[in-house]
């Protein structure tokens, strides 16, 4: 099993999961040209793509939505809410023969892989994070929410690769320009995971099996990538685990998985 992170932060987020033949995309907020473009740049092929799970109806997560209907024949995996949500904000109609409805909690098969969305706290209709297992790896794209939850954390155990949102330094935030209905906003239980916070989820759910770590979603203007690697490497220091940055602009992936 392959990962990618064509894009992550608050201009757009877009990750990529793959067993070679067949890729799945979690979220898709950027466009469909640069979703390709990164793809091929990383010697992904952009025709393997065959789904696209959305965590929650943020534009930063789903702005390709539109043109994603019109111009693939992809799956949405989707909560029936977000659903709602991206239908209303792109005013498209998404046919059921392109849909796999999910429902938080509820694991389903698709194409081989299970895909298992599960509830985060954040302010949208009705977000999640993704859990996904392919073959004999497990991995988890975990971004957008403003706690670490129990629940969050159980759904972390046992995961060969963790993308955990890394999104701001609190005294950054505290300290920076944005206007303060904003800051309440992302500082609170349904807003984003500060260094710290991503911190403390990621000691709950180390394990033997966890070999790389990607942190996801920095903010551009309230984080440092340095903090933040600084917070995971001092959780991840006695161990030999890969830490990883993803990026807004250049596409990353680690080495594949399980194979
Ligand atoms: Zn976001
Ligand atoms: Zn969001």
């Amino acid at each position: 099993m392959r990962y990618a992170a064509l894009a992550s932060g608050s201009k757009g987020n877009c990750h990529a999961l793959s067993d070679g033949q067949r890729t799945l995309l979690v979220d898709a907020g950027i466009t469909l040209k640069q979703i390709r473009a990164r793809l091929t740049a990383l010697d992904w092929d952009p025709g393997t793509v065959q789904g696209v799970a959305f965590t929650h109806e943020h534009s930063d997560h789903i702005a390709a939505a539109a043109v994603l209907l019109r111009n693939t024949d992809w799956a949405f995996l989707v909560t029936r809410e977000t659903l709602a949500a991206i239908e209303s904000i792109h005013g498209i109609e998404i046919p059921a023969s392109r849909l796999v409805l999910l429902r938080a909690g509820h694991a389903v098969d698709w194409n081989g892989a299970r895909v298992l969305p599960f509830a985060i706290p954040h302010d949208a209709s009705d977000p999640v994070a993704y859990r996904v297992e392919w073959g004999a790896a497990a991995m988890a794209v975990v971004t957008d929410l403003g706690q670490p939850t129990a629940l969050v954390a159980d759904h972390c155990a046992g995961l060969d690769l963790l993308a955990l949102e890394a999104n701001h330094d609190v005294d950054m935030l505290r300290n920076g320009d944005y206007p303060a209905p904003l800051k309440a906003r992302i500082l609170s239980r349904v807003g984003h995971l500060s260094n710290e916070s991503m911190g403390e989820l990621l000691a709950r759910v180390l394990s033997p099996r966890l070999r790389h770590v990607v942190l996801a979603h920095l903010s551009e203007q309230n984080n440092d990538p340095e903090l933040a690697r600084f917070t995971a490497a001092e959780v991840l220091k006695h161990t030999t685990i890969a830490l990883h940055l993803a990026s807004q602009q250049t596409p990353m992936q680690v080495a594949p998985l399980g194979e």
